[in-house]
C-alpha cells in the first residue's frame, strides 16, 4: 500500500512541538514493525481536522471571537475518543498530537475507539463561570458534525471538568432533539457519569507506579516521589500515592512547587489549594525557588501531570529520578527519552501509565449505551484488571524485544491499529 506524503514531506521538521515528538515515536515504531512509507504517511495524518469560530459574548457585553479545533486522529477500531483542553496554548499541531497519542493508548488499553482530541485557545481562569458556560456550548455546536456516541466522543481535559462535560452534552442533546448520555464522558455521576471516572487516571498512573516499583524492587514504604501538576491527575495521584504508603516530598502547579523533605500531607495541601487557588504557600512546606527545580529532585519517582515537552534534551541530564511515570501526555520529548534510558531511569510512558482516564470513560460509554449502572467495586476491579494486563503485555514486549518501555508500547499500539486499517481495506 502506498499513500503520499512520504515520511520525510510531512514528518519530523526541525521545529520541537508535540506534533514533532509524536511523530518520531511513531516513526521509530513503523521502522521497529518494518512497515511501508505508505502506512507511515496514513498513521502519521488525521483522518480528519475541523477548526471553528467561536465567537464569546463577554459578561461586559462585548464579543471576542476565540479559536477551537476538533482533530480525529485515527476511527479504524472504532468511533474516536478524546479529551477537550482550555488553555491558551492550544495550538492545531499540539491537538493533532494528543490525538495521535489518544489512538494509541486506545489501541494498547484494547477498547474499541480511535483518538481524537479538541482544544479551544483560551485561558478559563481569566473568564467567568457563565462565559465558559457559553463558550463550551458554542464550541459544541460549531463541531456538532463530527460529534456524536458512535462518531466522537469528548472527555475532560486540561482546564475543563464534569461541569464542562455535562454542558456539551446538553447543547449536543437538545440539538439532536433527544437526551444522549454516550456523547461525552467525565461527566457528573447525577447525568450518566460512571462511578470511579473522576480519580480513574490518577487510580490508572498509581496502579502503574507501584507495579513499577516492585519491577525495580523498590519497597514503597521506603521510595519517596515528585509529582508535577496538582490538578484532576496530578493531585489524585499524590493522594493515592501517599495513601499507599509513598512518601510525597514534592509537588508543584503552574504558578509554584513546594517540598517537605518528611512527606507533605497531601490531603492539608489539596485543602490549601482548593482554598488559595495554587499550592505555593503551604504552611506545611517550604516553597521553592524556581517551580520546575521540583523535576531535579532527588526522588525515586517522578511524575510529571501537566503538560508535554517538560522533560526535554536542555534538562533531562538533570533529572535523578530512578522512575518516571507519564501522567501527562507527551512529558518526555524523545531526546530526553534517549537521555534518561542511558542513565538507567525507567520511563513508564503515557499511553500506557495515563490509560485509566480513557478505560473508565470507556466504561461509562458502555454504561450510558446500555443505561445500566455499574457498583464502584466493579468499575475499580475491570479498570485494575485492564491496567496490570497492559503493564505486563509491555514489560514481556520491551523485555523479548530489549526496547525500552515506551518503545514497547507504541509498537503494540500501532501494530493494532495498523491490523485494523489493514483488514477493512482501501475504499474505494
Ligand atoms: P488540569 O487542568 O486539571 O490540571 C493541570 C495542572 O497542571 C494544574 O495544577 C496546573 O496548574 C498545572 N500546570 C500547568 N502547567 C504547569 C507547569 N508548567 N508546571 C507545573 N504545573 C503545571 O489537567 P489534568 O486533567 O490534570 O491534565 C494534566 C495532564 O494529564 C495533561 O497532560 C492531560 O492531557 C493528561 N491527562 C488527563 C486525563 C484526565 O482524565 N483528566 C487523562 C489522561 C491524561
Amino acid at each position: 500500500m502506498t499513500l503520499t506524503p512520504a515520511p520525510s514531506a510531512i514528518g519530523t521538521g526541525a521545529a520541537a512541538n508535540p506534533l514533532h515528538d509524536a511523530r518520531t515515536q511513531l516513526a521509530d515504531a513503523v521502522a521497529l514493525l518494518g512497515y511501508s512509507d505508505g502506512m507511515y504517511s496514513m498513521l502519521a495524518t488525521p483522518r480528519r481536522e475541523l477548526t471553528v469560530s467561536v465567537p464569546l459574548r463577554r459578561d461586559d457585553g462585548l464579543v471576542e471571537l476565540l479559536i477551537g479545533h476538533r482533530v480525529q486522529h485515527n476511527m479504524s477500531r472504532g468511533p474516536t475518543k478524546g479529551g477537550l483542553r482550555f488553555s491558551p496554548d492550544v495550538t492545531l499541531d499540539e491537538v493533532r498530537a494528543l490525538a495521535m497519542w489518544m489512538s494509541w493508548k486506545c489501541a494498547l488499553v484494547d477498547i474499541p475507539y480511535g483518538g481524537a482530541k479538541g482544544g479551544v485557545r483560551f485561558d478559563p481562569r481569566s473568564y467567568s463561570r457563565g462565559e465558559i458556560q457559553r463558550v463550551t456550548r458554542r464550541y459544541t455546536s460549531e463541531i456538532m458534525p463530527i460529534l456524536g456516541p458512535a462518531t466522537d466522543i469528548p472527555a475532560p481535559d486540561i482546564g475543563t471538568d464534569d461541569q464542562v462535560m455535562a454542558w456539551m452534552m446538553d447543547t449536543y442533546s437538545v440539538n439532536s432533539g433527544h437526551t444522549a448520555l454516550g456523547v461525552v464522558t467525565g461527566k457528573p455521576l447525577a447525568l450518566g457519569g460512571s462511578k470511579g471516572r473522576a480519580i480513574a487516571t490518577s487510580a490508572g498512573v498509581v496502579h502503574v507506579a507501584l507495579a513499577a516499583l516492585d519491577h525495580l524492587d523498590l519497597k514503597r514504604e521506603r521510595t519517596t516521589a515528585a509529582v508535577q501538576g496538582f490538578g484532576k491527575v496530578g493531585r489524585d495521584a499524590a493522594v493515592l500515592l501517599s495513601r499507599a504508603g509513598v512518601r510525597v516530598v514534592a509537588v508543584s502547579d503552574r504558578d509554584g512547587a513546594v517540598h517537605n523533605s518528611a512527606g507533605l500531607d497531601i490531603e492539608a495541601l489539596a485543602r490549601h489549594a482548593e482554598a488559595s487557588g495554587a499550592v505555593a504557600g503551604f504552611a506545611g512546606a517550604d516553597d521553592y525557588e524556581h517551580r520546575d527545580d521540583l523535576l531535579f529532585e532527588e526522588v525515586d519517582l517522578l511524575v510529571p501531570a501537566a503538560v508535554e515537552g517538560v522533560l526535554n534534551k536542555e534538562n533531562a541530564h538533570r533529572v535523578r529520578a530512578r522512575l518516571v511515570v507519564e501522567g501527562a501526555n507527551g512529558p518526555t520529548t524523545p531526546e530526553a527519552d534517549e537521555l534518561l534510558e542511558n542513565t538507567g531511569c525507567l520511563v513508564v510512558p503515557d499511553i500506557l501509565a495515563n490509560a485509566g482516564g480513557v478505560v473508565v470513560s470507556y466504561f461509562e460509554w458502555v454504561q450510558a449505551n446500555q443505561a445500566y449502572w455499574w457498583s464502584e467495586r466493579e468499575v475499580e476491579a475491570r479498570l485494575r484488571e485492564r491496567m496490570q494486563s497492559a503493564w505486563e503485555q509491555v514489560v514481556e514486549t520491551a523485555r523479548t524485544r530489549r526496547i525500552s518501555m515506551r518503545r514497547a508500547a507504541t509498537l503494540m499500539a500501532v501494530e493494532a491499529v495498523a491490523s485494523a486499517h489493514v483488514a477493512r481495506g482501501l475504499y474505494p
